[in-house]
C-alpha cells in the first residue's frame, strides 16, 4: 500500500489478537512498528517476531487507561524512531454484563480503558502528527458501538458507541491538519478475547457461540488478519480522503 514505508506507527494492545496481527501487516508493509501492551513478555514475544522476520519493532508497557503512560511512550517513541505517524487505538477488553448485572467498577473500567484510553493516545499522538505534517488515526470500535447486539455487554456498548463517535469528532477538528481519524468496527473475530465464550464448556456460552455464527451472513468467525488488511489500508496514502468514516469488517453482520 502507498506511503507506508519507513512511517511510525504505535499500536495498543498488541501483544496477541488483532493488534498483534496489525503490529505483523504494519511492519510488513514496511512500517516501523512500537507495540504496546500490558501483556509485556507476550509483547516482547511479538516484537521479537516481527524483527526475526527482517521488520522494524520494538516494545513498550502500556496501560491505555494511564495518562503517564500515554506520555512516557510518546516521548520514548519519538526518541527511538524520530516521529510518530500512525496510531492504532486497539487494546480493549471484553465485559458480557447486561444493565442490571452491571457494577460501577465494573462499567468504570471498561470505560477507562475502552474509551478514556482512544481518547488519551489521541491527545498524546496529534501533536507529534502535527509536527510530522499529518497522520493516520484508526481507532478500533466494533459492531457493538453501532448495533444493540445481544443486550448484554452495556459497558462494552457504551464505550465502543463513543469511540465511533470520537473518531468523528476528531476527524472534524484535524482534517485541515492532514491529520485522518477513521473507526474500524470488526464483527466476530477469532481472538483470546472471544475465548470465554467459544471455548467454554457452559451450555449458555455454546449457545451464545451458535447464535454468533447464524447471526453472521457469512457464517464463520473472522480471522485477525482480515481486520488487520483494513487498518493498514486506513494508515496508507490509498485512503488519504478517507476521514470520519466507520470501516465494517463484519462478514456482513450490520447488513441484515
Ligand atoms: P485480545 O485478544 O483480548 O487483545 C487485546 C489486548 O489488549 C490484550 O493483550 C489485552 O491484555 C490488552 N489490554 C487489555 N487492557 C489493556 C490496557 N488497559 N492497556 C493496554 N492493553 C490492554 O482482543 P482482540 O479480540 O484482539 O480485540 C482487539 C480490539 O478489537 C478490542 O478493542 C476489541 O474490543 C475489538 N473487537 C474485537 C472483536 C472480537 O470479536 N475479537 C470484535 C469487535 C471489536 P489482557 O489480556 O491483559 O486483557
Amino acid at each position: 500500500m502507498r506511503g507506508l514505508r519507513q512511517k511510525v506507527a504505535i499500536v495498543t494492545g498488541a501483544a496477541r489478537g488483532i493488534g498483534a496481527a496489525t503490529a505483523q501487516r504494519l511492519a510488513d508493509e514496511g512500517v516501523k512498528v512500537l507495540l504496546t501492551d500490558v501483556l509485556s513478555a507476550e509483547g516482547e514475544a511479538m516484537a521479537q517476531l516481527i524483527l526475526d522476520r527482517g521488520g522494524e519493532a520494538a516494545y513498550a508497557y502500556l496501560d491505555v487507561s494511564d495518562e503517564a503512560n500515554w506520555e512516557r511512550v510518546v516521548r520514548s517513541a519519538v526518541e527511538r524512531f524520530g516521529a510518530i505517524h500512525i496510531l492504532v487505538n486497539n487494546a480493549g477488553i471484553g465485559t458480557l454484563p447486561d444493565v442490571e448485572q452491571e457494577t460501577l467498577d465494573g462499567f468504570n473500567r471498561t470505560i477507562a480503558i475502552n474509551q478514556v484510553g482512544v481518547w488519551l493516545g489521541m491527545k498524546y499522538t496529534i501533536p507529534q502528527m502535527r509536527a510530522s505534517g499529518g497522520g493516520s488515526i484508526i481507532n478500533i470500535s466494533s459492531i457493538f458501538g453501532t448495533v444493540g447486539g445481544f443486550g448484554g455487554s452495556i459497558a462494552y456498548h457504551a464505550a465502543k458507541g463513543a469511540v465511533r463517535l470520537m473518531t468523528k469528532n476528531a476527524a472534524v477538528r484535524y482534517a485541515k491538519e492532514n491529520i485522518r481519524v477513521n473507526s474500524v468496527h470488526p464483527g466476530f473475530i477469532d481472538t483470546p478475547m472471544i475465548s470465554q465464550v467459544k471455548d467454554s464448556s457452559d451450555p449458555a456460552m455454546q449457545q451464545m457461540m451458535s447464535t454468533i455464527l447464524g447471526m453472521t451472513p457469512m457464517g464463520r468467525l473472522g480471522k485477525p488478519e482480515e481486520i488487520a488488511a483494513m487498518v493498514a489500508f486506513l494508515a496508507s496514502d490509498d485512503a488519504a480522503f478517507c476521514t470520519g468514516a466507520e470501516f465494517y469488517v463484519d462478514g456482513g453482520w450490520t447488513a441484515i
